[in-house]
């Protein structure tokens, strides 16, 4: 019943994805020997290819768990790396420069390593077998290699060949097996030779009846025998040519050739073992035996495992199914949802809101350009001011000189780039909005998605951004050539004016604080401005002050001082407008030359209501169409089920639970495995007992 060792290794392999946690041992083959006792030929002779690494300074430095895998009545033979994808390899020394370079990844202060290269053989002529190839014992260190480097692959080989493995010895011949490092090994372990195959090479370099003795050992007994082969590849008789071919026939051809030609010692009627063929069905039928002993204590291994697994899904998950793609399509969803909610808040009063702020600033700015400098005139009659302000000369805004600057402010603002302005700062806002749902999100633990849905949010915007902008662009241009006034619109832009300018007060009043602060005191503050003052007027020289300074004051000081008077001044400025605004000349349309801060702030409404029609149509209804489309592209059904469980696991609250549920999962159907597996056995043993 060859099916147990073939499905033990299928559980085997399930086994290994179960994770760290898992303790779960199933019995194996370890290869052990000291160095260039032979050990490489006789595993490439079971395998059939050359494939391990070699070379004279080269040691196997990590554990090599090769999986032989029987296809019948297929003609590949190819190997496979499980860690690495690396897909199938068919070329055998492109799998044996993989392990070198494997081995040699391993540092030379580390000397060796116990992390395991995994790898599996499938071919039509190798047996289910599971076998360990270990580094090879040395016996005197080299000339490069660390002193302690004997202690680590004896300390390695000790962890490897205890039970319920079997060990395969390798001892050549031609040294005496008392001194076997091999053998000497497994009787530590294995005192009474019970789960030991001897196997002894180069049987060809000894006498043929001695080499017969040495099988006969009663040194050492074991209950599993010696076997004596003859692996070396034979290179010379042209019956094997390198390559890629099968080298097992060449090899056990050249043997049969050597024991037939001895048939009084190794011959039918002697009661040694010898051959490859012999070794290879003696390892078969071990691990079979070995894997059967070890169904029961093996699932109940299993079984213990399990409901640990499933303890700990019920208290810390509290049984709550979860699947890599059922945590993407629930974020995804949820996500969606808080979009939807955005939508049905951010529409026109919103962006026109947006705009308008923006559009307040280039007012704010014409207005300091172009009225708020020196020499400043009181466009306002009568004339009801501040006191400081009591002198300044009398404007006549009915000249067309006021009437032109008027007219060229509201050329500034209508032509300053509205389309872009406004297309500008909506998308931003939006994608500003995205981000933030994103950071409430789920996908804040996920730097993939977030990735992805910033990048759909951009894709789509930056599609729009051109026409979009040209559109509002478009239906803006009437007003840079004549801007038809409602009194409703007078009105409200002077409501609206009077808010801005108050901000803008408090923010000159603010940064006015703040120098204070800076330059240690009011009243310090106070004397530089005093100074500046009077250098404007000329009462004080100041001469070459730039570097050095003036008036016992510090260039930096004189910096802040002038910056002070400014800001004060623009105070100034701004209070007064503000009651030019408020007062009753102002709430005439008819008075618009007296009231510059009115008309253009009543214009830049204009300009953002009419963008913001636009803005919406181009724009926001296309990217509240489009987004949760470009979603489904991005993170939807497209992801590879890697990329998925990728995503799933960069949240280590969400690996955790997935890698708990998928534990549980496999070693569920481990263990139905194993009870089938265990009825089939029964069935056999009933099969065999019955007379
Ligand atoms: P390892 O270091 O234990 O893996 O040993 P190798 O398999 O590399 O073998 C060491 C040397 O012994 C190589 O030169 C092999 O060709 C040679 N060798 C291996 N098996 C035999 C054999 O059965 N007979 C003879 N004559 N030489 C062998």
């Amino acid at each position: 019943m060859m099916v147990l060792t073939k499905k033990m290794i299928e559980i085997r392999n399930i086994l290994s994805k179960v994770g760290q946690a898992s303790t779960l041992n199933l019995p194996s083959i370890v290869v052990i020997g000291s160095q260039s006792s032979g050990k490489s030929s006789v595993l490439e002779s079971i395998v059939g290819h050359e494939f391990l690494p070699k070379g004279t300074n080269m040691v196997t430095r990590r554990p090599i768990e090769l999986t032989l895998i029987n296809t019948p009545g297929s003609n590949a033979e190819y190997g496979e790396f499980p860690d690495l994808g690396l897909g199938k390899i068919s070329d055998f020394s492109s799998i044996q420069r993989t392990l070198t370079e494997l081995n040699l990844a391993v540092s030379d202060a580390e000397c060796v390593s116990d992390d395991p290269i995994r790898l599996s053989i499938s071919s039509p002529h190798v047996p289910d077998l599971s076998l360990i190839d270990l580094p090879g014992y040395i016996q005197v260190v080299g000339q490069n290699q660390p002193l302690e480097l004997k202690q680590k692959i004896s300390e390695l080989c000790d962890k490897y060949i205890q039970p319920p493995n079997v060990i395969l010895a390798i001892s050549a011949a031609d040294v005496d097996l008392a001194n076997s490092t091999a053998l000497r090994a497994s009787r530590r372990v294995d005192p009474r030779g019970e789960r030991t195959i001897g196997v002894v090479t180069k049987m060809d370099l000894v006498d043929p009846i001695r080499g017969m003795s040495i099988l006969n050992d009663k040194q050492y007994p074991l209950r599993l025998g010696y076997v004596g082969v003859v692996s070396r590849v034979p290179t010379t008789t042209g019956l094997f040519k390198k390559g890629n071919a099968n080298l097992t026939s060449a090899i056990t051809k050249n043997e049969n050739a050597y024991f037939s030609a001895h048939p009084l010692e190794f011959g039918p009627n002697s009661d040694v073992s010898v051959g490859t063929t012999t070794l290879r069905k003696k390892l078969m039928h071990v691990l079979e035996q070995t894997m059967s002993a070890s169904l029961q204590s093996t699932s109940d291994a299993i079984q213990q495992e399990l409901e640990e697994a499933t303890y700990e899904f019920k208290v810390q998950y509290n049984d709550r199914p979860l699947s890599a793609e059922s945590y993407l399509a629930e974020s995804l969803d949820a996500f969606k949802h808080s979009f939807k909610q955005f939508a049905t808040e951010f529409g026109r009063p919103q962006m026109h809101e947006l705009l308008k702020n923006e559009l307040d600033q280039r007012v704010l700015d014409l207005l300091a350009a172009r009225y708020w400098n020196k020499p400043i005139y009181d466009l306002s009659v009568p004339v009801v001011e501040p006191d400081n302000l009591a002198d300044l000369p009398k404007a006549d805004p009915d000249s067309p000189y006021w009437h032109r600057r008027l007219d060229a402010s509201t050329s500034s603002l209508t032509k300053l780039g509205v389309g872009r302005l406004a297309t500008t700062v909506v998308a931003s806002a939006i994608q500003s909005h995205v981000d933030k749902l994103v950071n409430q999100s789920t996908f804040v633990n996920h730097p993939f998605a977030q990735e992805a849905i910033t990048g759909a949010a951009s894709s789509i915007l930056n599609d729009r951004f051109y026409s979009t902008s040209d559109q509002v662009e478009n239906c803006i241009k009437p007003f840079k050539f004549e801007i038809d006034m409602e009194d409703r619109e007078w009105a409200h832009g002077r409501e609206h004016v009077q808010g801005v300018l108050k901000k803008e007060l408090e923010a000159c009043e603010g940064a006015l604080r703040g120098l204070e602060t800076n330059v240690g005191g009011r009243r310090k503050l106070k004397e530089v401005m005093s100074f500046v003052d009077k250098a404007r007027k000329g009462d004080v020289i100041v001469e070459g002050e730039s570097s050095t300074g003036a008036g016992g004051f510090s260039a930096a000081l004189l910096t802040k001082g002038r910056e002070a008077v400014f800001l004060r001044d623009r105070a100034e400025i701004i209070k007064m407008r503000m009651y030019a605004v408020k007062s009753k000349q102002c709430a005439n349309m008819k008075n618009k030359y007296h009231c510059p801060e009115v008309f253009l702030d009543a214009v830049a409404s204009k300009l953002a209501s009419t963008a913001v029609l636009f803005l919406n149509v181009e724009l926001l209804s296309e990217f509240y169409y489009n987004f949760p489309r470009e979603l489904d592209q991005r993170l939807g059904r497209h992801l590879s089920e890697e990329d998925i469980e990728k995503f799933a696991k960069e949240d280590p609250k969400i690996r955790k639970h997935l890698e708990v549920i998928r534990r549980k999962e496999l070693l569920e159907l481990v263990l139905e495995k194993m009870q089938s597996l265990r009825q089939l056995e029964g069935r056999e043993r009933e099969d065999r007992n019955a007379p």
